[in-house]
């Protein structure tokens, strides 16, 4: 991870700039709690009214399904009635370098006289954020997005994966088979304000990679969803399509968005210059210790889809136990310990099973939550783990309280239902809309079989 950059679209002066530069619309974005992002366009020229009044949409998106159905289980939006604004956060409009003709603008959704909708993932996380800094706790946190690239040959409809390159992984004739991407899209990323450290040809066949900067877990989760948007448009650009799927072929590796976070105290870090294990303070070891306790939780919002569950495998450096390593890249938790290269600012946690499933927001509010309760509870971690604990026999992992992450959508609402912090970072309303989501994918993948439920993820987010 690098050292925290000024991360953040940088806004224009004006939409009248906007506009004389060509600008003809402006696209207003959400993540929904499939973790797709939803949106709606206005015209430059009507951006102002936009801004101050918001855009009208349906409450009944907090309880759309992966596949659009629309569930109404969940009795607060059980009917369709209603509507609700969604207001552009006007200092992060940015001109899309790949889409020139057109602007992009998060949103945050509020009630109709402007008060706080409950089912607002951003405000959850804003909320939680409040939390932090009245315990005098700042946070940083940044993505790392894996992805697949495919030819879009037009013939099966996207059927197949047709990797663009099938030869060995994270070689410069990887990118050299990418090329007009890979330069459209550095310099979109940048254009667009999304300061990333590095992009690679990751392992898998077509597989690449970026890690953005770190910034506040807000601005991180709105990067992150302009990250996807500007992926989109540079593939398009070269006639590629990129899946950002949890697992886009069976028995190949995933696509990880793992999430790094970390805190500090007046400026300094509290996961490094302690004397607890690997240099954590006792505040930096509670953070962690709070993570590894609600973890199976924390995943059933960090990776929530059937795709999720597909990809959550021992071998895959996915994270499929409850543990946290120094540098494992086969712990759910991997602690990036300061260095002396790199220094003390650079240490974080790396959470493995976190993916494009997930709402960026919740996500992120799902793993302060856990943190902060970590904290106040004073806990410590228990030993790191250092080795492949799916190369273990079940008694060497019960010795050391290691549990499999659940691997099916019950076992993970279980985990989340029973969980009253996780629960109450959420909010009840949006915790039951959530719980009737998942309820209605499963629904829809049950007695499927597993291929045809992983084809029907590969090009939803
Ligand atoms: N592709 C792996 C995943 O599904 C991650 C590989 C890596 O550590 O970069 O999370
Ligand atoms: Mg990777």
């Amino acid at each position: 991870m690098l050292d925290q950059a000024t991360a953040g679209p940088t806004p224009e002066t004006s939409t009248d700039d906007l506009a004389q530069a060509g600008v003809v619309g402006v696209t207003i974005v959400w993540a929904d709690n499939n973790g797709i992002p939803r949106s709606r366009t206005v015209p430059i020229g009507a951006f102002g009214a936009a801004a101050e009044r918001g855009v009208g949409v349906t409450p009944l998106f907090a309880v759309f399904d992966s596949h659009d159905a629309i569930t109404f289980d969940h009795a607060p939006l059980g009917t369709p009635s209603g509507d609700i604004r969604l207001v552009p956060v006007s200092e992060r409009l940015v001109r899309l370098s790949g889409q020139p003709g057109f602007a992009w603008v998060p949103g945050r959704q509020v009630a109709p006289d402007g008060s706080v909708w409950p089912y607002d993932q951003r405000g959850v996380l804003e909320r939680q954020l409040s939390r932090a800094s009245e315990l005098g706790l700042d946070f940083l946190a940044g993505y790392e997005m894996e992805f697949h690239l495919s030819r879009a040959e037009d013939d099966d409809g996207g059927a197949h994966v047709r990797p663009v390159y099938d030869g060995p992984s994270y070689g410069p004739a990887k990118m050299l088979a990418v090329d007009g991407f890979a330069e459209q899209l550095l310099r979109d990323l940048d254009r667009n304000g999304v300061p990333i450290g590095q992009l690679h040809g990751e392992y898998g066949p077509g597989q690449f990679e970026f890690n953005i900067a770190p910034a506040d877990p807000v601005t991180a989760a709105d990067l992150q969803l302009l990250a996807r948007q500007t992926v989109h448009a540079a593939a398009r650009a070269h006639g590629l399509r990129a899946s950002f799927a949890p697992l886009v072929n069976p028995g190949q590796v995933g696509n990880g968005w793992h999430l790094h976070t970390s805190l500090s105290r007046a400026g300094a870090n509290l996961l490094s210059g302690g004397d607890g294990p690997a240099g954590m303070t006792a505040e930096g070891g509670a953070y962690l210790a709070g993570l590894l306790r609600d973890l199976p939780a924390i995943v059933a919002v960090t990776a929530p889809s059937l795709s999720s569950l597909q990809r959550l495998r021992p071998g895959y450096w996915s994270g499929a136990y409850t543990c946290w390593g120094v540098e494992n890249r086969e712990a759910s938790l991997r602690l990036v310990p300061a260095t002396p290269l790199l220094g003390g600012a650079n240490a974080n946690v790396e959470l493995k099973p976190s993916d494009a499933a997930a709402n960026p927001y919740l996500a992120m509010a799902a793993v302060i939550a856990a943190g902060l309760a970590g904290i106040e509870d004073g806990l410590t971690p228990p030993e790191p783990v250092q080795e492949n604990p799916g190369l273990w026999s079940e008694e060497q992992r019960a010795g050391r309280d290691i549990r499999r992450l659940p691997t099916s959508v019950e076992e993970q609402l279980g985990a989340l239902l029973a969980n009253r912090r996780i629960r109450a970072a959420l909010g009840e309303e949006l915790t039951d809309a959530f719980r009737a989501v998942r309820a209605s994918d499963a629904a829809r993948a049950d007695g499927r079989d597993p291929a045809e439920v992983l084809r029907s993820y590969r090009w939803l987010y």
